[in-house]
């Protein structure tokens, strides 16, 4: 009869919701925006049921216990699966209103929903495991608050149907198998504590969980083996994924904490869960649903600290069975406070903290204890009261007789309302400051952890980096040796090929798509506005920047994969040198001269040719910061030419020179190119450009807007500076006039 009103009951609720829906969208409501109040709506319905009593399989020892509410040991057992599976299937139901994800959804439509129509299907049985055979009457609060859960839990899904939204459903074998292992998971998290103790009986009475037995340490252990596994699972999410993932965890940890009170419990303010390690149960939902940071530290800090402590020295439960659920309890609860926070900032979802907010998560802590105090206190009127285990002897008792002695010292006082207060000062101080201590200790282990995590993090980071790029530049050179030149032959060539390049987190490109090759023989001029990007290009071609996209080569060499072997063919005057002010000249060109393994004999032939060449005989043994402006960058165009690359490039070299040491300069770049090999400068003063180079390109706003050959100019009787501004002035910077397609190798058109 309660089994037949109830179904009944829940097909009208049902009916209900839906029809309310169905005439809401109708009325062009949407009917997203009802689903989160609903799931809260859901969660409070659940947890009011939960919390009113223990379920009434909560003691039982065995599929056969004759306390059990059903005479059968398979209908106990489909009771206390069925509870379970109700618990992760109200979370996941709650949850998909808050977070989209598809596995989620899939849960939900497969397993969550399937669930609850399974409970409706065989309410009874439900009904019975929950309340017992004698309360699973109308009379019972609870069952009322059973039939709107179901029927809750069934419509909350259905009316995002109705709104409109497709059914998801697993589409591929991947996502099937994702499921089935999403479900089991999804329970385990929130497994009630006393389905061990329920499904398989007693174990071993003996089995000692302290005192560093055997298995106590392998509990331990298992508060370190279970965070990692965690930790591997999901480190790689999304952080959205992350945050869901442990919300779930942390509420189902709590929900299952939970289990073991109800509200007749909760009416004596003396069994409140107070403790730091219960509290962390509370909190580290309440951070991670409200991203509370603050309170965050405190749980990372405090709540830790107290979990290890207990878990380290467990209160003594000999006599309970090894899957007692007590035992369980103990162990979900310390287990959660203890490695949360840690996996938490692991996982990245909250910061690490800093020095500071140990300290003030020490302020916390001390006004928490004091408040523990008074509380013990004055609760102690009232009965046995030991919060935060203040009046226990558990550490102190560690620190010897003495120690213990010091509860001795009492102040106690009255109240005019006859309430007795009882203190232990030296013994509380003593108590605190252990507890401080510990926290420094927790503190310094962080320091030490986090330290070495990021040493690790790191290695691996690089390690993979390294088999990375170790894969890639084998694919580039497709069995050849990184000495042979990617591109043709090392014959003296300069080639652009789509070159871009972006700074750093800059939405613009500095430049923008260039292309270009320079052939040996060529004197390359490259001019352009300030800011163009010269620099740019000529930084990256020489290996000092980065490049976005594109590649360049030297001499066939990949300048970004084959580096070294691009470097031996370039010489390079910047346009701000830095030398070895310190060094003599001869000695900084022999420093760079062993850099590119120079013979003796020859470098010797360029220093003497290029020492009486820009006269620098007197002083080319003197420290170099005893030199001008135009010596240092005479130096700086010796330490370029050492190595008699095939590629010369300078930036803007004329800059600051008197009209000898650019006459010099110019002798210099001609000669260099008369031999076969490339020089390729930017600057700003166009005659220059004009009259010794052979080929110009000009650059602006990051695109190449002309690449063309002087003789071409000339024959067109156009001037290199006429031509110049009206590029430059040109304001249509969609329309690229001269463009290397049109040039390559020299055959400019105009
Ligand atoms: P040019 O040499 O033609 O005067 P640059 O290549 O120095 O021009 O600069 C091109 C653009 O790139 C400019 O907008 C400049 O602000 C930007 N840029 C150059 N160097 C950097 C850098 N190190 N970080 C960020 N932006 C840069």
């Amino acid at each position: 009869m309660v089994t037949i009103v109830s179904m009944l009951a829940v097909m009208a609720l049902c009916a209900g919701f839906m029809l309310l829906s169905y005439v809401a969208r109708r009325r062009g409501f949407e009917l997203k925006k009802i689903g989160k109040p609903l799931a809260l709506v859901l969660v409070l319905v659940s947890f009011a049921r939960y919390i009113y009593d223990q379920a009434a399989v909560y003691d039982l020892v065995g599929l056969s216990d004759p306390n059990s509410p059903f005479s059968s040991a398979f209908l106990t057992f489909v009771g206390v699966m069925l509870i379970w599976l109700s618990y992760a299937a109200m979370l996941t139901i709650v949850l998909g209103e808050f977070f989209e994800f598809k596995t989620l959804k899939q849960l939900i439509n497969c397993f969550s929903i399937p669930t609850y129509l399974l409970i409706f299907a065989i309410f009874g049985v439900y009904g019975i495991a929950a309340f017992g055979e004698e309360l699973y009457a109308f009379s019972t609060v609870r069952l009322w608050l059973l039939i709107l859960e179901v029927a809750l839990a069934i419509s909350i899904p259905a009316i995002r149907y109705i709104g409109g939204e497709k059914i998801e459903l697993p589409h591929s074998k991947a996502e099937g198998v994702r499921l089935l292992y999403t479900a089991p998971l999804a329970m385990l998290a929130i497994m009630p504590c006393y389905v061990p103790q329920a499904l398989f009986e007693k174990l071993d009475e003996t089995l000692m969980l302290f005192d560093f037995t055997e298995e106590h340490r392998f509990m331990l252990y298992f508060s370190i083996i279970i965070p990692y596994l965690i930790y591997l699972g999901v480190k790689d999410k999304t952080p959205e994924a992350k945050r869901f993932l442990m919300i779930y965890l942390s509420v189902g940890l709590m929900w299952v904490y939970l289990g073991r009170w109800n509200l007749e419990m909760l009416e004596n303010p003396l069994s409140w869960p107070l403790h730091l390690c219960n509290t962390a149960m509370f909190l580290v939902p309440l951070c991670l649903i409200f991203e509370m940071e603050k309170l965050f530290n405190f749980c990372l800090y405090i709540n830790v600290m107290g979990a290890f402590l207990a878990m380290i020295m467990p209160t003594d439960l000999s006599g309970a069975n090894a899957l007692a659920t007590e035992r369980v309890s103990f162990w979900v609860n310390h287990y959660a406070a203890f490695f949360m926070p840690v996996l938490l900032v692991a996982l990245k979802i909250f910061k690490r903290p800093k020095f500071r907010q140990w300290v003030y998560a020490v302020i916390a802590l001390t006004v928490y204890f004091i408040a523990m105090l008074i509380v013990n206190a004055w609760f102690s009127n009232y009965g046995e009261c030991d919060y935060f285990f203040l009046n226990s002897d558990f550490i102190v008792s560690k620190l010897g007789k003495w120690a213990e002695d010091t509860r001795n010292f009492v102040v106690q006082f009255t109240t005019p309302g006859g309430l007795k207060f009882v203190f232990y000062p030296v013994y509380q101080a003593l108590f605190y400051l252990v507890y401080i201590g510990f926290t420094v200790g927790i503190w310094f282990l962080y320091a030490v952890l986090f330290t070495s995590w990021d040493a690790a993090e790191d290695r691996r980071n690089r390690e993979k980096d390294y088999k990375r790029m170790k894969k890639e530049l084998k694919e580039y050179l497709g069995g050849r040796s990184i000495h042979e030149p990617v591109g043709g032959d090392a014959s003296p060539r300069l080639t652009l090929s789509h070159f871009s390049k972006r700074y750093g987190s800059n939405k613009h490109y500095s430049v923008n798509d260039v292309s270009f090759d320079v052939r040996g023989g060529e004197i390359f001029g490259f001019l352009g506005p300030n800011g163009a990007g010269k620099s740019t290009i000529i930084k990256s071609v020489v290996g000092i920047q980065t490049i976005t996209s594109g590649n360049i080569e030297i001499c066939g060499f990949d300048v970004e994969r084959q580096p070294v072997q691009a470097k031996l063919h370039t010489g390079f005057v910047p346009d701000h040198y830095a030398l070895y002010e310190n060094l003599t000249g001869r000695e900084y060109i022999n420093y760079i001269a062993d850099l590119f393994q120079v013979g003796y004999d020859y470098r010797n032939e360029v220093i003497e040719k290029y020492v009486e060449r820009f006269q620098l005989t007197g002083s080319f043994d003197n420290q170099m910061k005893t030199y001008s402006h135009g010596m240092k960058q005479k130096i700086t165009i010796m330490a370029a030419l050492v190595h008699n690359p095939k590629v010369w490039i300078l930036d803007e070299p004329l800059t600051g020179l008197d009209p000898t040491s650019i006459y010099e300069v110019k002798e210099c770049m001609k000669e260099h190119a008369a031999k076969g090999n490339i020089v390729f400068f930017s600057s700003h003063i166009i005659d220059v450009v004009e009259k010794i180079c052979d080929r110009i390109a000009i650059i602006k706003k990051g695109k190449l807007r002309a690449c063309t050959t002087i003789r071409e100019l000339e024959e067109k009787g156009i001037e290199l500076e006429e031509f110049y501004l009206s590029i430059i002035n040109d304001g249509d910077d969609s329309h690229v006039p001269y463009t290397e397609n049109e040039s390559v190798g020299g055959a400019a058109s105009v």
